[in-house]
């Protein structure tokens, strides 16, 4: 369906942070398929232990108990300090789950209108429940009636979720990007989550992280909500994951481990044999290639070139991010730019119409970032150029 307004290139073959198109053109890549490919293209070990589980066992059921599953939700769990995990087939599946969760947990203690606080330029997917949650209208126009159920206040805004709290009997959880991708990559104040934690701990709420986006390294930690010295009961998982092969997570702790139970959820692929074992070795080469501390560098050395070459020109508003989440923000509607970049070969994204935004895979070498930024610092500045003079 005509669901895409789609660039006019078709790539046939990758490898690490490079892709090639049907003509045999280059592309330099730092969108990896929007925060999927961490581990670049068609990793050899990913591609092998693809290959190997393929041969071995794809898809049983989530009747019968599944090894590869186990393994997975142990090791998510050594990594998260999270205990339990539902298995999704992508990021909106993962917060359906985390969603289905609350409500059930508000209507155990009773609360049968049960409501979740959802923040404004949020994103968490296209179902239904997770489009109502999304804090953008052109996701959701067109789509009414919408759920009912949440609660929406601005995103940093402590203030704003302390007026609910006093207002508002039958709020059972927040649910947040600790890091907003869509949004156009914006970074809460240090205190944000903490903060939130304790409003959550006071009123028996439960602190859900979508970290869709942000989790599996891309912050420079496995798990953005490591940057701050907090828990959540509920943390929603995918993109990263499965490094392209579709597979979502939604992990719990605490309380929230005891709420669904059998019968209440499931899903037809969650968690089978093949996406597992893409995961697993995900997390192995993630680990082993000491890619989330290369990220976190990475990030730093991006962030300062930036700086140094688009501090003080006209029109631009903002350098900001985490780890490989990397945003530009320009005065001026930009999406332009990502046309420009692909005919000079390069790979970029524009989000929320004004914030240029950077998501390399976790694999891209420090010549090949410093390649990104020039790159983009010279089409930013060109643009603003005609744009503002
Ligand atoms: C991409 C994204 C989603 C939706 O994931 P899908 O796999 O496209 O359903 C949800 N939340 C966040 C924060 C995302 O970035």
């Amino acid at each position: 369906m005509n669901t895409y307004s789609r660039l006019p290139v078709s790539f046939v073959k990758g490898e690490g942070v490079w892709l090639w198109d049907s003509q045999g053109e280059r592309y330099l890549d730092a969108l990896s398929g929007v925060a999927v490919c961490g581990l670049g293209h068609s990793h050899p070990r990913l591609a092998e232990a693809i290959c190997r589980q393929a041969k071995t066992l794809i898809h049983t059921s989530n009747i019968y108990i599944i090894e590869r599953q186990e393994q997975l939700a142990k090791r998510l769990a050594e990594l998260s300090g999270m205990e339990k995990v539902f298995f999704s087939n992508s990021g909106a599946e993962a917060n359906e789950a985390a969603i289905k969760l609350a409500r059930l947990y508000g209507h155990n203690k009773g609360i049968t209108l049960p409501t979740i606080i959802v923040m404004e330029q949020s994103f968490h997917g296209r179902t239904m429940a997770t489009l109502t949650a999304t804090g953008n209208r052109k996701v959701q126009a067109g789509f009414e009636p919408l759920l009912t159920g949440f609660v929406r206040v601005p995103y940093n805004n402590l203030e704003a979720v302390k007026q609910v709290a006093e207002n508002n009997k039958n709020v059972v959880a927040v649910l947040v990007e600790p890091f907003q991708g869509e949004g156009g990559v914006n970074i809460p104040q240090a205190r944000y989550l903490k903060e939130l934690r304790e409003l959550c701990d006071a009123y028996n709420w439960l602190l859900m992280l979508d970290e869709v986006q942000s989790g599996i390294g891309r912050s420079g930690k496995w798990f953005a909500f490591q940057h701050s010295d907090i828990m959540p009961d509920v943390m929603t998982l995918a993109k990263g994951l499965g490094s392209g092969v579709p597979i979502g997570a939604c992990l719990a702790k605490g309380i929230a481990t005891k709420v669904l139970k059998p019968g209440n959820h499931a899903s037809t692929f969650g968690g089978n044999p093949l996406v597992c074992a893409a995961a697993l070795e995900t997390l192995a080469v993630l680990e082993e290639d000491g890619l989330i501390e290369h990220a976190h560098q990475l990030g730093i050395a991006m962030r300062d070139q930036l700086h140094s070459e688009l501090d003080g020109v006209n029109g631009v508003v903002d350098i900001r991010g985490q780890g490989l989440l990397i945003g530009i923000e320009l005065s001026v509607p930009c999406t332009d730019l990502v046309v420009k970049a692909l005919d000079q070969k390069l790979l970029i994204n524009v989000t929320s119409e004004k914030v240029v935004r950077l998501l390399p895979a976790l694999v891209m070498r420090q010549d090949e970032g410093k390649q990104v930024v020039e790159i983009t610092c010279r089409l930013i500045k060109e643009f603003l150029n005609n744009r503002l003079n």
